[in-house]
């Protein structure tokens, strides 16, 4: 497959901090590619090296195809971005402020309704751009960074600050994007969000790649957490019932490699087998238990 992003040693150094270290990250054309990493680990300096807008140290950035030879990347024009609040007048509504960006990129005016349209934002484009929901000045700002058709949206951090229903509604825009056939770059510092978005997750740390792999690769997808009144009696039950390995002793809990659709086959089992369920929940790994599995226990990692 192409690739829509290639960093071979990508490196930058802010005097004694080193922000990126030695990256080397595979966008593939087509997909949708979470950029993962805590607060501070170096997304935004990264994804600011790819457009352009920070030199790199060291190493080099190759975009939709180009030889990657030269800083910054000649095929910037197809890249459309969203990475630091757009600047949008106040006082001009959602639909006058694109038709000006459009007016300065060169775009048909045609393009701002489409845009709008593709974000959810046809309906309150004439609303002054003060006048909107955060959640909209979000959807602006991706209406923006599409206006050039791009075959390539870089995005940093694009639920940020959202409610729940903003958030869903990113998402769903975002893959609508996607099927569309733009290649999407994303970062985020969550997990479950990278988890309902992306066909591919790169994990950085301290300027560092941890992982770069298929989401469905990541591990820690979730387990079945059991606490009873006798764990030895349970685990014993479980192991009959789902095989020896799908069941892990952490201290008074039992973790077990299952679907969360079997709780309450699991809870029948303990039962039948004389045993006391006290708490039976489903759990879903955080970044930093990922990173903990990912780095096999080093617990320097977060
Ligand atoms: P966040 O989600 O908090 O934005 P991030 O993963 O995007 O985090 P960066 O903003 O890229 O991380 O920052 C990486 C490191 O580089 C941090 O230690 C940060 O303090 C440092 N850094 C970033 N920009 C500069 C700058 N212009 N001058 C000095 N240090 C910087």
């Amino acid at each position: 497959m192409t690739a829509a992003v290639r960093t071979t040693g990508l490196t930058k150094r802010y005097g004694p901090v080193l922000a990126v270290d030695g990256l080397d990250l595979d966008v593939r054309a087509g997909e949708v590619y979470g950029f993962l990493g805590p607060n501070g680990a170096g997304k935004t300096t990264t994804l600011r090296m790819l457009l352009g807008l920070v030199r790199p140290t060291a190493g080099s950035v190759s975009v939709l195809g180009d030889t990657g030879g030269s800083w910054p990347s000649p095929a910037l024009g197809r890249v459309g971005a969203l990475i630091e609040g757009p600047a949008f007048y106040p006082f001009l509504s959602g639909r006058e402020n694109l038709r000006a960006l459009a007016r300065r990129a060169r775009v048909p005016d045609g393009r701002v309704a489409e845009v709008l349209d593709l974000v959810g934002l046809a309906g309150r484009a004439g609303d002054r751009y003060a006048a909107y929901s955060l959640g909209m000045k979000q959807r602006l700002g991706l209406a923006a960074a599409l206006l050039k058709d791009p075959d390539l949206l870089v995005l940093d951090e694009p639920t940020n600050g959202l409610d729940p229903v903003g958030m869903a509604d990113m998402r769903r825009t975002i893959r609508g994007l996607a099927e569309g056939g733009c290649t999407v770059l994303l970062s985020s510092h969550l997990l479950g969000e990278v988890r309902q978005i992306c066909d591919r997750v790169g994990i950085i740390h301290r300027g560092r790649l941890v992982s770069q792999r298929p989401i469905g690769e990541l591990g820690g997808a979730g387990r079945l957490s059991v606490r009873a009144d006798r764990p030895d009696e349970a685990a014993a039950v479980l192991r009959r019932m789902l095989g020896p390995d799908a069941v892990l002793r952490a201290g008074e809990d039992l973790h077990l490699a299952v679907d969360a659709g079997m709780a309450a086959a699991v809870n029948r089992a303990l039962v039948t087998g004389g045993v006391e369920v006290s708490e039976l929940r489903w759990h879903v790994p955080d970044l930093e238990e990922v990173f903990f599995e990912l780095t096999e226990g080093s617990r320097d990692v977060v």
